[in-house]
């Protein structure tokens, strides 16, 4: 069967969806079809992280990721309140467990204040009454920190795309993709879809996508695993609100916090550690076509260049229990190794520049006939209504409705 639509986006996850909401929103007679390779939807990234709806507090004034997530923050905890997704407000602290973190504590502070967050600055006296179990020298509150379930969002936003008209697939991998005139063709197992613009929200597989679509990304995508610990049912009483560290500026991770779920249950992490396979989801998931590639590639050695030292660090952590432990205990002295366990991880899918620096703001590239998502880490699906009216701009852009892209930017930047 082939079928010719306005907008074909690959990859089901929260931004894939949230595009399609927002094109739809924005021009119900828009034909858009979604095709996901896995029986679900939100089946990795989005259903595998922390789950916090992030204030905007970390980004650089003036980035991507600055711009669309305080905003995109607000919206999502909305969403979730109208569409019956559990949400809460929680807040967060930000601690400094030594005196050298103070420096970074305070620019993180400026940072905060100006991407419109609010922040007030904790002594020692003021952590210890909001978390008796923290050990800190200073810390920063931030008050617009929420919890969510983004598993639940990709529901609530599947089922809203129903009864929007779009067509979604599960179980629908893209396998091929062939320019036929202006239009790209999308292959699935059952049918053939012929788009106006393609829409790669593929995340893990993002520069496969975009390599297969003729396209020649200038990032390549590493997978780094995320792992989590939980806190045993006894001490679940170990912090009340989230609790993060103060994070290396010179990463794109926030480090290992605690962070009190909406089911009850208290989870550590997530770590930072190369994964062997896209979907890498444990130590011996390992994919040799993947690491052979990644071998001959000079950016792995630029990468091992630059963050050698804290990736053996974060892989020994990651391997020898009491170091974890050691390290956790340094934010949390009151956990013990017995108060923990392993629990699940998730995969980053981290864009890697030709010269191996971990790439920081999102990326999002438009070539002839397609919007590429080719970095979308944290804080992407707390931002992610905010990104999906970003790309369903762009893509109305290429469809020649200007006063339609106009519109949408001008909504999002007011809402
Ligand atoms: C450990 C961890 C913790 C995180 N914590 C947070 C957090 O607390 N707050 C926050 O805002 N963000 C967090 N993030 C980031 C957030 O999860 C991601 O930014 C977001 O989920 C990205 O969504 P996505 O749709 O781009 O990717 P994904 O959810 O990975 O979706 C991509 C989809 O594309 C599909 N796909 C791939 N190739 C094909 C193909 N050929 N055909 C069809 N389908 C295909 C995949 O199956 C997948 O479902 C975290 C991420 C991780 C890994």
């Amino acid at each position: 069967m082939s079928r010719a639509v306005d907008v074909v986006v690959v990859g089901g996850g929260v931004l894939g969806l949230a595009t399609a909401r927002a094109i739809l929103l924005a021009d119900p007679r828009r034909s858009v079809t979604v095709l996901e390779k896995e029986s679900r939807w939100g089946a990795h990234q989005s259903g595998h992280n922390s789950n916090v709806i992030h204030s905007g507090l970390y980004y650089r004034p003036g980035s991507l990721k600055a711009r669309l997530a305080r905003a995109g923050g607000e919206a999502m905890i909305r969403y979730c309140e109208r569409q019956d997704v559990p949400v809460r407000r929680t807040g967060k602290i930000v601690v400094a467990t030594a005196e050298k973190q103070l420096p970074r504590l305070e620019l993180l502070a400026e940072r905060g204040q100006a991407n419109g967050v609010t922040v007030r600055r904790l002594d020692r006296r003021e952590i210890a009454e909001r978390e008796p179990n923290v050990a800190g020298i200073a810390a920063l509150a931030i008050a617009e920190t929420a919890m969510t379930d983004f598993g639940a969002v990709c529901r609530a936003l599947a089922g809203e795309l129903t009864g929007l008209g779009a067509t979604l697939r599960t179980n629908a991998p893209a396998l091929s993709f062939a320019g036929e005139g202006d239009r790209t063709v999308v292959r699935t197992e059952d049918e053939e879809v012929r788009a106006r613009v393609l829409v790669n929200c593929a995340g893990l597989h993002s520069d496969v996508v975009a390599r297969a679509a003729g396209d020649h990304p200038t990032v390549r995508i590493m997978p780094f695993r995320g792992e989590y610990t939980e806190v045993r049912p006894g001490r679940r009483d170990v912090v009340s609100n989230p609790v993060y560290p103060v994070p290396d500026p010179d990463l794109p991770f926030l480090g290992v916090h605690v962070t009190p779920m909406l089911d009850g249950s208290v989870h550590v992490g997530p770590n930072a550690v190369p994964a062997f396979a896209r979907e890498g989801y444990r130590w011996r998931d390992v994919d040799r076509r993947l690491l052979a590639q990644l071998a001959r590639d000079p950016a792995l050695r630029g990468l091992a260049r630059r963050y050698w030292r804290y990736g053996l660090t974060e892989m020994a952590h990651s391997l020898v229990w009491r170091l974890y432990v050691r390290e956790v205990r340094k934010l949390v002295p009151t956990l013990n190794g017995e108060d923990l366990r392993r629990h699940g991880s998730g995969v980053r899918a981290q864009a890697v520049r030709d010269d191996g620096e971990l790439v920081d703001d999102f990326v999002i590239d438009r070539t002839a006939r397609a919007i590429h998502v080719l970095n979308a880490p944290s804080p992407a699906a707390t931002s992610s209504l905010h990104i999906g009216a970003h790309i369903a701009a762009d893509v109305f852009e290429h469809l020649g409705e200007n006063d339609l892209a106009r519109a949408v930017r001008a909504d999002t930047a007011a809402a």
